[in-house]
């Protein structure tokens, strides 16, 4: 399936989606509680366009794992090109914040890490990336740094701020595309809080962005 990024109120033309690079371990207290150390760098991994998924329909658990946990991020789209890019530079490049899961196989991830191979098994398979639609930078910038947080039915999962990043998003961009060249419909997802935990077919989840939008989804076994 060829997934478009969106904006809430179809305030602005849609985007063809692209790679999505994640940043592992921008929390503190979410690396603390899986017995990770604190990076010196930010940890990077990516999913492919196919992991992309509208966040409103229901999600699938995948039946080859016994572990698929939720990670709720901040996502941000991409809207020109970045290559070495300054922070200035990123930031201007930001087109849209929204809010995704970063659906990941513990069961699976635990033992490719053990063996020392890539985690794309885990992470990267299709529907990892459940998406909301955008909201446009303007719209967000007067409520920053925002809270944002996951609840599973009916009871707080997951809650962060944006102000708790180690790294925070116009740097992390800057980083990113020293590497890995940022294109209009890549997606940056920014790392999860503390608070990380197993779905179960049934669950009905909503996100929060500053108190002010806010997103449903369901899981299906
Ligand atoms: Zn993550």
């Amino acid at each position: 399936m060829q997934y478009y990024h969106r904006y809430i109120d179809n305030s602005r033309p849609i985007y063809p989606s692209g790679k999505v690079v994640c940043v592992g371990r921008n929390y503190v207290e979410h690396a603390k509680e899986l017995n990770n150390p604190i990076p010196s760098e930010p940890i990077l991994f990516m999913k492919p366009s196919s992991a992309l998924w509208p966040l409103e329909l229901p999600i699938q658990l995948p039946n080859y794992a016994n572990d698929c946990q939720h990670e709720i991020e901040i996502a941000i789209l991409i809207g020109k090109k970045l290559v070495n890019a300054k922070v200035d530079e990123s930031e201007a490049a930001i087109a849209g914040y929204g809010l995704a899961l970063d659906l990941t196989l513990r069961d699976i991830q635990l033992r490719l890490k053990q063996q020392g191979y890539p985690w794309e098994r885990a992470k990267a398979f299709d529907g990892s990336c459940p998406m909301s639609p955008f909201i446009m930078p303007e719209r967000i910038k007067p409520l920053l740094p925002c809270d944002f947080s996951l609840y599973i039915n009916g009871k707080i999962r997951q809650q962060g701020s944006m102000a708790q990043m180690l790294w925070p998003v116009a740097e992390l961009l800057a980083h990113i595309s020293q590497i890995f060249t940022l294109l209009p419909g890549d997606v940056v997802l920014t790392g999860t809080p503390a608070g990380v935990g197993p779905l179960q077919a049934g669950d009905r989840l909503l996100l929060n962005l500053a108190d002010r939008y806010e997103f449903t989804s369901q899981v299906i076994g």
